[in-house]
């Protein structure tokens, strides 16, 4: 597994260092040593030390947890699979062909090839399975839950798949095939000349608008550099601390951040602080088991809750040569961002500079309160995920309300309005770094609203800059404002797709 973590880079070297460590695991290897010593063989000795830890996964009562089962048994088809002398076999599939499946395992996303498969449309999955994000990072369509209809439709047959909309059209007529074609060539020429041009993202109009990636790894960075990324609009640092058994040192953190910080050049870099607890279990940080931990010691409360961990990473960050932005998650409330600030000064002076200090709103406390937190914060990054999550009280990760999870239901998106309007008051520049940002139907709302940087999937930089490039700043301001009086998500996903066929987008 760490050998083809070394080959698939990003995402997808992420989720094969993710089973590479799994694997390091001595509970799993040592449980599956005590069933050979028992006398069973090597297989079943393995599949019953997986299914041992799945049971434990199953049973934390947190279904992103429990979704991390999926790794593990993926882990189990390939070590059998090794055991046997077979090959690992991804599906296969014909060029230019939606994938239909019942689910996927996160490895058999990775296996795909991006140039083959057009598309995935899953009958069970959850929107923020691993399978889901790989499939994104890879600029993979991809839309799940549809259920027993897609389970019928039989081999061969011609769909059409609109990720955007998470519907399919099981028999399109010829009309509607000659349109999908056209659509998807025109999107694809976009999307290359958007790779081509030199030059910063702007809306049709001049206004500038940052393009910026989500980054998790060196393969990220340099992906994103040669999509057109302008920056890395959040650096998620977990992947450095998870997966392992003891936190990491402040240097070797400075030397990962130096890295990526390296593979952009000097174009600016947001360092997000540990974002784990809750839905993302570090061991070695002993954090308690509760009750709701999408509502517990999650994100900056964690950092705040360990004074050495906040400071360790703090001075990593300021470390490195080219300055970075910082940002802090979930904050909820102002104190939380000044007792960050009060650490940056602190490290900073010792450093001899300042460096910019924002706050990622994620909660609906910070976007109501965004006037506030304005005062204090250099910058602001909107984490569409945990927002949509929390506004609709609907755990981004629970199949059973997958459905109604979708950040342009119009009460997210008068809470980004509102946070633009907070920022305005204190001329603090608004980002987005959720999920929204690279969704082609909320980037004309997002400006609208008054977003000036959007940071998404190094995969999907060239087609949101290509899409921003065909908007007009008065036009999405219009149509802002028209989602937002609109009763559903449903309908403002209708509404924003007749506004770019009418443009032409
Ligand atoms: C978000 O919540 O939108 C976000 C960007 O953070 P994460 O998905 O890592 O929680
Ligand atoms: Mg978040």
């Amino acid at each position: 597994a760490l050998v083809l973590a070394a080959a698939a880079g990003g995402a997808r070297g992420g989720v094969m260092a993710a089973h590479g460590a799994m694997l390091a695991d001595p509970t799993l290897s040592e449980a599956a040593m005590a069933g050979v010593g028992r006398g069973l063989s090597a297989g079943v000795a393995w599949q019953e030390a997986i299914a041992e830890q799945v049971a434990v996964l199953l049973s934390s009562g947190d279904r992103r947890i429990a979704e991390r089962a999926d790794d593990l048994r993926d882990l189990e088809r390939h070590v059998l699979a090794a055991l046997a002398g077979l090959p690992i076999e991804g599906p296969s599939v014909p060029v230019g062909a939606i994938l239909v499946a019942e689910d996927l395992l996160p490895s058999q996303v990775a296996a795909l090839d991006a140039g083959v498969v057009a598309g995935i449309a899953l009958v069970k999955g959850g929107p923020t399975s691993h399978a889901a994000i790989l499939a994104a990072g890879m600029g993979l369509p991809m839309a799940v839950a549809f259920g027993d209809p897609l389970a019928a439709l039989e081999d061969g047959r011609i769909i059409i798949l609109d990720a955007d909309r998470g519907l399919i059209d099981p028999e399109p007529d010829a009309d509607a095939q000659v349109q999908a074609r056209e659509t998807i060539a025109r999107r694809k020429a976009e999307m290359e000349a958007a790779r081509a041009a030199q030059g910063p993202c702007r809306m049709a109009d001049g206004t500038r608008i940052e393009m910026f990636a989500n980054l998790g790894s060196v393969a990220d960075a340099e992906a994103a550099v040669a999509e057109g990324a302008e920056g890395c609009g959040l650096l998620r640092t977990e992947f450095l601390f998870l997966e392992r058994a003891t936190a990491p040192t402040r240097d070797e953190q400075a030397r990962d951040y130096q890295a990526i910080a390296d593979a952009l050049g000097d174009r600016p870099m947001i360092v997000r602080l540990l974002d784990v607890g809750g839905d993302k279990p570090a061991p070695y940080m002993d954090l308690p088991v509760e009750e709701n931990p999408a509502l517990g010691l999650r994100g900056i409360r964690v950092s705040l809750a360990d004074p050495q961990l906040l400071e360790d990473q703090i001075g990593a960050i300021l470390a490195v040569r080219q300055p970075c932005r910082i940002m802090a998650p979930m904050v909820a409330s102002l104190s939380e961002l000044e007792a960050v600030r009060a650490v940056v000064e602190r490290q900073g002076g010792h450093l001899g500079h300042r460096a910019e200090v924002g706050v990622m709103i994620e909660t609906p406390a910070a976007a109501i309160s965004a006037d506030i937190l304005a005062r204090k914060a250099d910058f602001f990054s909107i984490g569409t995920n945990d927002l949509t999550q929390y506004t609709l009280a609907m755990d981004r990760g629970n199949a059973a309300v997958a459905a109604g999870v979708d950040g342009l239901h119009p009460a997210v998106l008068r809470l980004i309005g509102t946070t633009c309007d907070g920022a305005a008051k204190h001329d603090t520049p608004v980002g987005v770094c959720g999920s929204l940002a690279a969704d082609r139907l909320a980037v004309p709302i997002l400006l609208g609203l008054g977003v000036t940087e959007l940071s998404v999937p190094p995969a999907r930089v060239a087609a949101i800059k290509a899409l921003v490039g065909k908007l007009d700043l008065a036009r999405c301001r219009t149509v802002a404002g028209e989602a937002m009086e609109l009763p559903s998500a449903a309908a403002v996903r209708a509404h924003i797709t007749q506004m770019l066929q009418e443009i032409g987008a």
